[in-house]
């Protein structure tokens, strides 16, 4: 009998009820690269890590049932994610990419993608007619971030969604900052979702792993194939603590979404700070400070908030996109999408909104001071 809880109890139970001979209430990692088999033609359905491990297996069937879809994939980092998906495409294929990107995804695209004959072209989603008429003859696929990283636009789903389906394209999502709590891409039309768990599904700034799903079976054994064949799989211990940390993710999100409208209300106010860049949804944020010079002075005076290039986990952390995550876009594009040298993105992690406030208050206070002097 199939009974429908939602994601917030699923997401606590991950892992629970897995374990017959023992009754493990948190799923067993399995350090174990071969499993035996008792003859010829037989297995337990496990045999070598690689192609399968239960304690990753876990994980992958928490995330496949999170987004809507029947096939998971862990691996070792985003970027394999986002990598293992690319390897469904071939010489001469065409993919549009959202123009605002990860700076990660943005470098893969540019410098190794061309070796493969495979062709990205970057587009606003926002800007449905472009997208479309843009789409060519042997374009394959559109990818798409939403919210993007790190001006925070999003983009309309379905409408994308019915683009891809009118053209034949496969809909990629990566879904890292929104979770499928927020955005499930794959009921708005997406055919693959992706994410990088190292950010909010991790949530504790401990590990690097990415997830795939899809709900496509022909598409959800080609990934397999890839998974196996390339072999980026996430470890069993990683997979373990990514499971874990996802059990709490309805408790954080709720936070880390508390803590981004309160800090956001507050800088948007704030004389040295003229643009907050906040789509109502989620943990993260973006402003814009008046003078590049604060930059610098604001980042070496914060005590709660760290200096760090990621985002997601339970800490506050504030990055530079223009020299860290997006120093590999070149200037002039970067400027003119909008990454300029006076944004900051800040993760907002779960400690009291009144301290993170305070503590950014303070800093721009010492920063401001800085310059003038
Ligand atoms: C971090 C990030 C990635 C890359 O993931 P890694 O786990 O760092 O390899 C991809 N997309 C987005 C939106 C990200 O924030």
């Amino acid at each position: 009998m199939e009974r429908n809880y939602t994601r917030e109890t699923r997401l606590v139970q991950a892992g629970n009820r897995k374990d017959p001979r023992t009754g493990a209430v948190n799923a067993p990692i399995y350090m174990s690269t071969a499993f035996q088999h008792t003859g010829v033609g037989e297995s337990t359905g496990y045999d070598y890590a690689r192609t399968g491990n239960p304690t990753r297996e876990v994980l992958e069937e928490t995330i496949a049932d999170l987004e809507n879809g029947r096939f998971g994939f862990a691996c070792s980092s985003g970027m394999a994610a986002i990598q293992a998906v690319f390897s469904l495409f071939s010489q001469g294929d065409d993919v549009i990419a959202s123009v605002d990107l990860y700076g990660g995804t943005y470098r893969l695209f540019r410098e190794y993608w061309p070796q493969w004959g495979i062709d990205v072209r970057y587009q606003d989603p926002r800007d449905l007619e472009s997208v479309r008429a843009s789409i060519k003859e042997n374009t394959k696929a559109l990818f798409i971030e939403t919210p993007t990283n790190p001006l925070m636009q999003e983009a309309d789903l379905d409408a994308l969604g019915n683009i891809a389906k009118e053209h034949n394209l496969l809909m990629i999502v990566d879904n890292t900052f929104y979770t499928p709590l927020l955005q499930q891409p794959l009921e708005q039309g997406a055919d693959i979702v992706i994410h990088s768990a190292t950010k909010y599904l991790g949530g504790h700034n401990d590990l690097v792993a990415g997830l795939v799903v899809t709900d496509d079976e022909k598409l959800g054994e080609r990934l397999f194939h890839i998974q196996n064949g390339i072999g980026m799989t996430l470890g069993a211990f990683d997979s373990w603590l990514l499971t874990r940390g996802m059990k709490t993710l309805s408790l954080r999100m709720e936070k880390h979404q508390q803590n981004a409208a309160a800090v956001s209300e507050v800088l948007s106010t704030h004389p040295l700070i003229t643009e907050v860049l906040y789509p109502g949804k989620g943990g993260m944020l973006s402003f814009k400070v008046q003078d590049e010079r604060l930059v610098d002075p604001l980042l070496r005076h914060l005590q709660v908030v760290t200096f760090a290039e990621s985002l997601g986990g339970v800490e506050s952390l504030m990055t530079y996109p223009s020299v860290q995550t997006h120093a590999d876009i070149p200037e002039d594009v970067r400027i003119a999408n909008g990454v300029t040298n006076e944004l900051m993105r800040l993760s907002c992690g779960i400690e009291n909104h009144e301290d993170i406030i305070s503590d950014i208050k303070l800093a721009l206070e010492e920063a401001e001071r800085t310059i003038q002097t």
